[in-house]
């Protein structure tokens, strides 16, 4: 895989709703850091859960962009036409021996034995049907049972290696492979997952520079160690702050006000939204 000697960023939305003021913090974040450096800007739409995602979201995500003034590389990589590229990923692991299928409902899966965790991470798969016993496995594969397939994520630890990445704000992070347990790689009902396509897919979109919300931070330890099993480059990373409302809270999709179309049609040129994103200046090409 050829790595890009100009930075290369990407924006990454869901077209499960309207883009809002955080979306639009993300995308000129993306944007700019790519084009101060005289680097390039994809995007990509995250589109595996179908029964999600809607047809007139995407359309209004390229709108909403380009009326922010935004530019980028075309053709916009579509996950739902990949899904090959997830399945190729799925078999090297496999092959690995580092996949397990995992038959637990979404409620079985999120109970954690006895151990107390920590209240701001989420509780981590207790590894259940890593445990299975394989007559066990066979049986329920027998059955027709509909699972998952998890990494084994102490598995692919031991085999990986010690790992690290560059963060721009925190420096050089130590991956921890078990930060997140034993991650789906593939959903019952969707032949592979967020972690295992944004991994792939910022490979082939050869991006060097995954720009995106610090409520990600975490899952860049999986990420990481996606990349060494999977022999993709390493690239750097930058989880900036995450743009709050005016209550103090996250911004989320519900949030009618804060959507670009709301904001275009309560009159607000591009350059005052841009100003309300976080770029002050208003200026889509400040450096
Ligand atoms: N698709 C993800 C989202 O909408 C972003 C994924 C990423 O930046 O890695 O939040």
């Amino acid at each position: 895989m050829i790595q890009s000697s100009v930075p290369v960023t990407r924006f990454a939305p869901s077209p499960t709703g309207y883009l809002h003021l955080g979306h639009a913090h993300s995308a000129l974040f993306a944007w700019r850091s790519a084009r101060a450096a005289g680097g390039r800007f994809v995007l990509r739409i995250e589109d595996i859960d179908v029964s999600r995602c809607r047809p007139e979201f995407e359309a209004a995500i390229l709108e909403d962009l380009a009326w922010l003034g935004l530019d980028w590389e075309t053709p916009v990589r579509r996950q739902s036409d990949h899904m090959d590229d997830y399945g190729a990923a799925l078999d090297r692991l496999e092959a690995q021996g580092l996949l397990y299928p995992c038959f637990c409902s979404r409620a079985e899966a999120s109970r954690v034995a006895s151990a107390p965790h920590d209240a701001d991470r989420p509780a981590l798969y207790p590894g259940t049907c890593r445990k299975l016993p394989l007559a066990e496995r066979a049986g329920l594969r027998a059955d027709g049972r509909a699972f998952a397939l998890r990494l084994d994520s102490g598995a692919a630890a031991a085999r990986t290696g010690p790992l690290s990445w560059t963060d721009r704000r925190r420096g050089r992070i130590a991956a921890d492979a078990l930060a997140l347990g034993d991650v789906v790689l593939a959903r019952k009902d969707i032949p592979t997952s967020y972690h295992l396509a944004v991994t792939v897919d910022d490979a082939l979109q050869g991006v060097t520079l995954v720009t995106r919300g610090e409520d990600l931070f975490e899952s860049t330890h999986v990420h990481r160690m996606l990349q060494a099993l999977l022999d993709l480059p390493a690239p750097e990373y930058d989880h900036h702050a995450l743009l709050l409302g005016a209550d103090g809270k996250r911004l989320a999709k519900r949030d009618r006000a804060a959507t670009l179309r709301a904001l275009r049609e309560a009159g607000k040129t591009p350059a005052e939204t841009r100003a309300l994103a976080g770029f002050a200046d208003g200026r889509v090409d400040a450096r």
